[in-house]
């Protein structure tokens, strides 16, 4: 089995990334065969259950109000209409939702406590249940645990150098917090990044050595690339070759042997040749349906018969880590405190963020 390090620097990590590539590929693939079943793949389906409407100004986001996409905004979603939703994933393969809010963070109080019943919920019918709610505390990671959260998702998107050109509503160091705060819990943390958002190798190489240090490392780590969405600021920036995601997909296994690798946003521009290289390389996850959060995905039959043609199974549920306890509200050792998570004000714009809310603001 491949040593698990900690302590990979930015140089190393560019070394791997620009092997040749024959090389880079067979040595990810031999990393991925020595701590995982390689015809095996994850399938998660994500599930907006409050779209739109969010304060942050994440470049690449269609869900920022202040970019007024195309995106139509929706209150939180009604626990029946999960469950309904997690069956029909069930049914279709999925071993995992993935609930996403758009929110900056989460805050005590009834739509909270609407999100941990939809977590027991799901968690009883058998399958692993994911957040990604934005910025929480240790008292509510802890609250997640008990309702039976199999994962908490909270990425990093880039390096802590090119952070400040996405965000400037947020430091890098409250993504930190949150996934120590999610640590402190027994809650597995999930957390990856972007590329494709004109970030340098150097930038993809700095996130691979912020998620690389954690100790644990993540048990998951997605691999987006960027769906440039119209009325967004990253909305011209051009799709990265299939190349670059193969580079970083195989660098993500090396380095982190154990953890199950997502390929994610992106893939309706990957071919399956692309695909079956990326999974060759050490990806083993995909989420499926035909929409993640609000940008377009595979449908769920064509990764199905993609499965098929390559001859890959999707994974059970609770195969890594043992399925969490649901501990029922009344039951609950931890008490809402009515808080809500501190975070930075950096102090900056970014002029390609406030153009694009300036262009809304005119075609209003
Ligand atoms: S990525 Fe999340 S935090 Fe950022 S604008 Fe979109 S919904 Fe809000």
């Amino acid at each position: 089995m491949s040593e698990v390090r900690h302590n990979w620097t930015k140089q190393e990590i560019l070394d791997i990334y620009n092997k040749p590539f024959m090389e880079l590929l067979y040595e990810a693939a031999t990393v991925h065969r020595e701590n995982h079943d390689p015809n095996t793949v994850q399938v998660s389906t994500l599930l907006s259950i409050k779209t739109g409407g969010c304060p942050e100004d994440c470049g690449y986001c269609p869900q920022a109000a202040r970019y007024h996409t195309k995106v139509e905004g929706n209150d939180l979603m009604s626990v029946s209409q999960v469950k309904a939703q997690a069956l029909r994933a069930k049914t279709a393969g999925s071993s995992r939702v993935c609930m996403g809010a758009a929110w900056r963070n989460v805050k005590d109080g009834p739509e909270f406590d609407q999100v941990l019943e939809m977590v027991r919920t799901i968690n009883k019918l058998d399958m692993e249940v994911c957040c990604t709610l934005g910025m929480i505390t240790e008292n509510q990671a802890h609250r997640l645990a008990e309702a039976g959260l199999y994962a908490y998702n909270h990425n990093l998107d880039t390096s802590e150098d090119y952070y400040k050109d996405v965000i400037s509503t947020r430091a890098f160091k409250d993504r930190l917090d949150t996934i120590d705060n999610v640590r402190k819990s027994n809650v597995t943390v999930c957390s990856g990044g972007i590329i494709g958002m004109g970030e340098a190798l150097e930038d993809r190489a700095g996130m691979l050595v912020a998620l690389s240090t954690l100790d644990p490392q993540p048990e998951s780590v997605p691999i987006n690339a960027l769906v440039a969405v119209e009325g967004t600021p990253m909305a011209d920036l051009p799709p990265i070759p299939i190349w670059d995601m193969v580079r970083m997909v195989a660098t993500t296994r090396i380095i982190m042997p154990e953890t199950q690798v997502r390929l994610s946003a992106g893939r309706t521009q990957m071919s399956r040749e692309g695909q079956a290289m990326c999974f060759f390389a050490g990806a083993n996850s995909i989420f499926a349906g035909d929409k993640l959060l609000t940008t377009p995905n595979p449908d769920v039959n064509e990764d199905m018969a993609m499965f098929k043609l390559l001859g890959l199974n999707p994974q059970k549920a609770f195969t890594k880590v043992s399925q969490p306890k649901t501990v029922e509200a009344e039951d609950s050792r931890y008490e809402a405190k009515g808080e809500k998570p501190k975070w930075t004000r950096p102090g900056h714009t970014i002029d390609r963020n406030e153009a694009a809310k300036k262009k809304a603001n005119l075609t209003e």
